[in-house]
């Protein structure tokens, strides 16, 4: 049988690279995104690799109204919910907005799914809910914490849902606590597309390969990690992807609700990211040690045993097939 998802922020970077998989896992998929941080041409782009057209509705996830039209429209199976805002930078300037869509956001979707019965949801967490971890790699059950609003409005929002299932046996929740997500589709017609100056460290790295960028700002060198730089666990973006499509299976399959986490369990330095962005790019890249950034932590990566025990999830692709990929995607983009 096959089942109908709505994808919340369908149109964005990991939700388009989701959308693609779930469609090749045999899904149909109807998007409900804003595209406050996304192009409408991705829809395109989307029928342009799947070869099928999209479903899609131009929207707020905090309009009850459209939520009811689309969950009478569509028989709707699940939900992935990826609709939010998620620059740590700006969500401490806006501290409302971050709370109204993120939080507010998810509230009114459940509002509406309930009165729906849809009662399984796939949610967008992070691993910025463990805060600055005690011990590494990091386990599920780690303590959590938050150091900016973004990072609240994730663990609000995994509390909120923790209260739902406790209350309710039908409510079914798969937790993704995602790492670093980077890397885009082998086809270069997706990928990540921020405006303006890229907060993270490969968005940044890429416009500086393709010259937009005059050169990196490594915040910090000085960190207790092998070379002195943050250490992260970066994870290709389509095996993120696939990690949606094997949790949706598990909740549609068997109702059972999981948190886990979604890494690799390998970290790399500022540093070995760039060696590995220049193999992938053929130049070098021009950087300067600039001071920490305020609120980073030194190491994050993941113990990824139990989304492998759970979901049978493994990340399969490199840093060098991250890098390759990023470039294909960033070079096609620049030139039209
Ligand atoms: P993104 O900005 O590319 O995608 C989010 C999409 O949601 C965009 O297409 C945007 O237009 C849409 N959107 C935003 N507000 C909306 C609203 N109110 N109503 C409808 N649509 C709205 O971001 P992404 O990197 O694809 O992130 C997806 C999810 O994963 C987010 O919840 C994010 O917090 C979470 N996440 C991302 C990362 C990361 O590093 N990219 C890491 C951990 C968690
Ligand atoms: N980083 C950097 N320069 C940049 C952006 C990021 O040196 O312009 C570093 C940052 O300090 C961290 C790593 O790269 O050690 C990953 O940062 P990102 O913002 O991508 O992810 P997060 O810190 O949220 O895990």
């Amino acid at each position: 049988m096959t089942h109908k998802i709505l994808l919340t922020g369908g149109a964005g970077y990991i939700g388009s690279h989701t959308y693609v998989e779930l469609a090749a896992a045999g899904y149909e998929i109807v998007i409900l995104d804003n595209f406050s941080n996304a192009r409408p041409d991705v829809l395109d782009r989307l029928e342009i690799i799947t070869d099928a057209p999209v479903t899609s509705y131009r929207g707020d996830v905090r309009d009850r109204a459209l939520l009811d039209t689309i969950f009478a429209e569509h028989e709707i199976a699940a939900v992935v919910h990826f609709a939010a805002l998620k620059a740590v930078g700006e969500s401490g300037r806006m501290p409302l907005e971050y709370i109204q869509t993120n939080v507010g956001g998810l509230l009114t979707l459940l509002e509406a799914m309930m009165a729906a019965s849809v009662w399984r949801l796939v949610f967008s967490s992070s691993a910025t809910v463990y805060g600055d971890p005690e011990k590494l790699p990091i386990r599920e059950d780690a303590q959590r914490s938050y150091t900016n609003t973004y990072a609240f409005t994730k663990l609000a929002s995994e509390q909120i849902l923790e209260q739902l299932a406790a209350a309710d046996a039908r409510w079914a929740f798969g937790t993704l606590r995602y790492f670093n997500p980077v890397g885009a589709h082998d086809s270069g017609l997706i990928g990540e597309d921020p405006n303006g100056i890229p907060n993270n460290l490969m968005p940044f790295i890429a416009k500086v390969a393709t010259g937009e960028l005059e050169k990196l700002s490594i915040f910090g060198d000085d960190y207790n990690t092998p070379d002195g730089t943050g250490v992260r666990d970066y994870i290709h973006v389509v095996d993120l992807a696939k990690g949606h499509v094997q949790s949706l299976g598990k909740l549609i399959e068997t109702g059972a609700g999981h948190t886990v986490n979604l890494g690799t369990g390998t970290g790399y330095s500022v540093l070995e990211m760039v060696r590995a962005y220049e193999r992938a790019c053929g130049h070098e890249l021009a950087y300067q040690i600039a001071p920490r950034r305020d609120g980073d932590i030194a190491a994050c990566y993941a113990d990824p045993r139990l989304a492998g025990e759970v979901l049978g999830f493994e990340a399969h692709r490199d840093l060098d097939d991250m890098c390759r990929t990023s470039w294909n995607w960033v070079s096609r983009r620049r030139n039209g």
